[in-house]
């Protein structure tokens, strides 16, 4: 008998994603069964007792807990670091139920600006409803969290890199500052951040100092455009208060997303080493195109970012953003357009973090309908157009690039 025994949090990502905590010795199933089911058999009227009186290991109902669920929600905080995750139908009913965890009426956030567009707009629409005040801090002063920081602040919250201008936002300074901010205010301030974009195989959050994490887990977690879900992870006392919101919310994953979504974990960390790869030379491929006036790349050294990124990531990411500029069209807006309509092997469609290669144009689609002012904020320009980087042979997508370049 095989009496060796390992720590899974002591494995690779890789070997993480794959295996979760379901080492030797293990009996059951290879892959991951779906518990198809909205509700589950008591035992006896013990069994019923024994959930009402908190044991977790007691299924009910499957908006409460669902077992090919809970299989999921382990491995994330085990590759993510974490106490404890929960799992949810969308990347926006993970930020909103985390946020209503944190906070309530009369409360207040500290965000950055540049923001994910749903996430902005909840700000900006639906938090007032609920008497809760967003104030935005310049990311090149986070110093200044100390001073907007007061009594209500319950969460500062933050994304890098950003969308879609891959703009840096340093982690450890906004801890710093936070932390700092606490001791004035006198209470525990919930330092956030949207990870959706980098993942945890590029930026380590937890190792930042940061408390919770968000993430859209449709994009690079799920990776293969085919599914909805999304991610809160912490710390065991706040995902409890987490999981207590999702039951009023109701935003629960569903069985047969979570089973993909374990499915795809498993070479979650290939497809991603993959994009980091495939960005940075198609980044460098475009960078001196006489039609591309910008590429945003938190790789490049061109970066203005470059440093800060180069301390807190250890992969720059599959996402770039290039801003062109209009020979053939009338305007960049146009150029932008044109360019995309003559892709014949990136798809222009919304979302990202898939196998394949996405394009779109902020202006039309992330960021559609935001004032002059707001876009400024939010750091896009009229010809943007926002690449998220899939696993396809490189030289091809260069080559894709260059020809639809022509019609700019
Ligand atoms: C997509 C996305 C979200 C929202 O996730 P959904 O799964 O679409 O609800 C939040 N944050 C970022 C950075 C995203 O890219």
């Amino acid at each position: 008998m095989n009496k060796h025994r390992i720590d899974p949090a002591s494995l690779s990502l890789s070997t993480r994603a794959i295996h979760g905590n379901k080492l030797f010795p293990y009996r059951g199933p290879v892959s991951l069964p779906i518990y198809q089911t909205s509700n589950f058999r008591f035992e006896d009227s013990e069994d019923a007792i024994r959930y009402a009186k908190g044991d977790p290991s007691v299924y009910v109902y499957s908006r409460y807990n669902n077992p090919t669920v809970r299989d999921v929600e382990e491995k994330l905080a085990l590759m993510e670091g974490a106490e404890e995750a929960a799992l949810f139908a969308s990347g926006m009913a993970a930020i909103s139920t985390a946020v209503f965890a944190a906070a309530s009426s009369g409360d207040e956030i500290i965000s950055t600006p540049a923001l994910y567009g749903g996430t902005y707009r909840f700000y900006r629409d639906e938090l007032p409803k609920a008497g809760i005040r967003v104030s935005y801090v310049d990311p090149e002063r986070l110093d200044t969290i100390e001073s907007m920081a007061t009594a209500k602040t319950r969460i500062v919250y933050f994304e890098t890199p950003t969308n879609p201008a891959l703009g840096i936002v340093d982690i450890e300074a906004i801890v710093e500052h936070t932390r700092r901010a606490e001791k004035k205010t006198g209470h525990k301030i919930l330092v956030m951040i949207d990870n959706t974009f980098a993942t945890i195989l590029n930026q380590d959050p937890f190792a930042a100092g940061v408390d919770a994490v968000v993430e859209s887990a449709t994009k690079y977690l799920g990776g293969h455009s085919d599914v909805v879900a999304g991610v809160v992870l912490g710390d065991k006392e706040y995902l409890s208060r987490v999981k207590s919101a999702a039951k009023s919310h109701g935003g629960c994953a569903d069985p047969f997303a979570a089973y993909l979504l374990f499915r795809s974990l498993k070479t979650f960390e290939l497809r991603v080493r993959r994009q980091n790869e495939n960005a940075m030379t198609l980044a460098r491929a475009l960078e001196g195109h006489p039609l591309v006036t910008r590429v945003f790349y938190p790789g490049l050294p061109s970066h203005p970012a470059h440093a800060t990124a180069k301390k807190q990531m250890t992969g720059f990411g599959g996402m770039v953003t290039v801003e062109v500029r209009n020979k053939r069209t009338a305007s960049p807006v146009k150029a932008a357009a044109a360019v995309c309509d003559h892709l014949t092997i990136a798809v222009n469609a919304m979302s990202l973090g898939g196998v394949e290669t996405l394009v779109s144009i902020p202006v039309y689609s992330s960021h559609i309908n935001m004032n002059e002012e707001e876009l400024r904020r939010h750091g896009v320009t009229s010809g943007m157009i926002r690449i998220s980087v899939g696993v396809e042979g490189v030289e091809d997508l260069i080559a894709d690039f260059h020809q639809a370049l022509e019609y700019a």
